[in-house]
């Protein structure tokens, strides 16, 4: 089965906002194992959103469309939607009322133009909404199919993850394109290159492609489809089989997707279980503690994975992240077991008066040193960890932007500094130096912390 993403809203054509959803909905579908060859972007205008609309219906079977399903005039994707169905638009009561509860729950009246948002095209089913007001919709066309979900990122993904996919995997699956179910999983590392970790993993690979025979899997597939053999998509082969894929996600590091195809989920499970471990035991012996976590797990949950248990605490002293580290830290739910706060030392005079900085070049493995032991000391924590470093454009005390010292004090052994360039602008050096000196932190502290279950003695 073949899908095509239309993107709705003017402000995609003008580059207000960057489709990032359609980049969102491709690599999701993709994981899913379901091909999409076409995307396409459309401003807010009815006759343009049903030729967009007509025309992936004419080269793919099912379209998912985004955006334009919120209450004000120029959100028309249904009407465009009823155009294309050739039929008229019904209210939904159900999601009428659902709507009039959410303004009531609230305290507040609803505009009546809210209740256009309970319109559906005649024949649609919905796919109910949790987060905003707008639902979703499921639109059959003959063996075709038009899904709608809103342009707010995080309301479409819950409806695709709910609505679409699971409806695409069962009409995959009548028409016998998927045998059995999809599923992958993400590792994610920070500190390989993606060519090293395509060396690295390069054997593997192999393995996995020539593994069976002359069997396929479900990547290869997709892309490997003959001419006009809709059928051949995801359908057979690679059952049992890992595929493997790199993602590069910028600031987040690389990761690193395993999919796999079998009968059930829980057999799904089992197989990248395995796939994961072999994975991991790969990495590490080529590139030490490169994994620091899967799927949706960040830097900062590895952080607080090494620290729990542990009884220690940590203080940060940060310079040119300005508060970006700590931020991060407070992302994770429980931090304030183990987080005692942050000095954000941005000026000379701070750096030296609250952490005790000697005088000399603030971009320097001293102080970094200083300030690692300063947050240890100042903050009344068990490890002491400090960004340094010039986010540029300009250079400062004769360094090139890019450079960073960071600092971890750690108790019983001597405070550490690493220096190290990361490329980029300002915006870019400030993330990278953020994820450096916490990825440094959970490695040491993961290597060497106490464990309350072996602190027996
Ligand atoms: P709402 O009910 O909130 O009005 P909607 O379905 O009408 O939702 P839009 O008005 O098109 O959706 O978009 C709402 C917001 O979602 C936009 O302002 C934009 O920030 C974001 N958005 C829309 N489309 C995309 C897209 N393709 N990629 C990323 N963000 C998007
Ligand atoms: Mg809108």
């Amino acid at each position: 089965m073949r899908i095509e993403i239309v993107a709705v809203g003017t402000e995609l054509l003008l580059g207000q906002i960057a489709d990032t959803n359609g980049a969102w909905l491709g690599e999701h579908l993709a994981a899913g194992g379901v091909a999409s060859h076409f995307h396409q972007v459309v401003g807010d205008n009815l006759e343009r959103i049903v030729l967009a609309l007509r025309t992936a219906l004419a080269r793919s079977d099912g379209v998912i469309v985004c955006g334009g399903l919120g209450p004000t005039h120029d959100d028309i994707t249904r009407e465009a939607i009823a155009e294309v169905m050739n039929v008229g638009l019904v209210r939904d009561e159900a999601v009428a009322a659902a709507i009039s509860a959410m303004f009531a729950s609230r305290g507040r009246t609803m505009p009546p133009s809210n209740l256009r948002q309970a319109d559906r095209p005649e024949g649609a089913s919905i796919i109910p909404q949790t987060k905003g007001t707008a639902p979703g919709l499921v639109c059959p066309l003959g063996q075709k199919v038009i899904y709608a979900v809103p342009g707010v990122p995080y309301e479409m993904a819950d409806m695709f993850e709910r609505g679409i996919l699971p409806d695409l995997q069962r009409r995959m699956a009548e028409r016998g394109e998927l045998a059995g179910v999809i599923a992958s999983r993400v590792v994610r590392t920070w500190g390989m290159s993606e060519s090293a970790l395509a060396d690295a993993l390069g054997a593997r690979i192999a393995q996995l492609d020539t593994g069976s025979g002359a069997e396929a899997g479900p990547e290869t597939e997709m892309g490997a489809s003959p001419a006009g053999g809709e059928g051949a998509a995801s359908s057979a082969g690679g059952r049992g089989r890992a595929t493997i894929a790199f993602l590069a996600s910028g600031i987040e590091g690389i990761k690193v997707r395993l999919t796999v195809r079998a009968a059930t989920s829980e057999e799904c499970a089992a197989l990248l279980d395995a796939e994961e471990a072999e994975v991991r035991r790969i990495l590490r012996e080529v590139g030490g503690d490169v994994v620091f976590g899967v799927d949706e797990e960040a830097i900062e949950d590895a952080v607080a994975r090494s620290l729990v248990g542990t009884g220690w605490t940590l203080g940060v002293a940060e310079s040119l992240t300005g508060g970006l580290i700590s931020s991060r830290l407070v992302n994770v739910p429980g931090a304030s077991a183990w987080f005692r706060g942050a000095v954000v030392s941005y000026a000379t005079e701070v750096k030296t008066a609250l952490l005790g900085v000697p005088l000399g070049p603030v971009v320097s493995e001293a102080a970094a040193r200083a300030m690692a032991e300063g947050a240890q000391r100042t903050l009344g924590a068990t490890i002491g960890l400090s960004v340094t470093g010039v986010a540029g454009p300009d250079r400062q005390d004769d360094r090139p932007p890019g450079t960073l010292f960071i600092g971890l004090a750690l108790p019983g052994v001597p405070t550490e500094v690493v220096a190290t360039t990361v490329p980029g602008d300002r915006h870019r050096v400030r993330q990278y130096a953020t994820i450096s000196a916490l990825d440094l932190l959970r490695r040491r502290v993961g290597a060497m912390a106490p464990r309350a279950f072996s602190a027996g003695g």
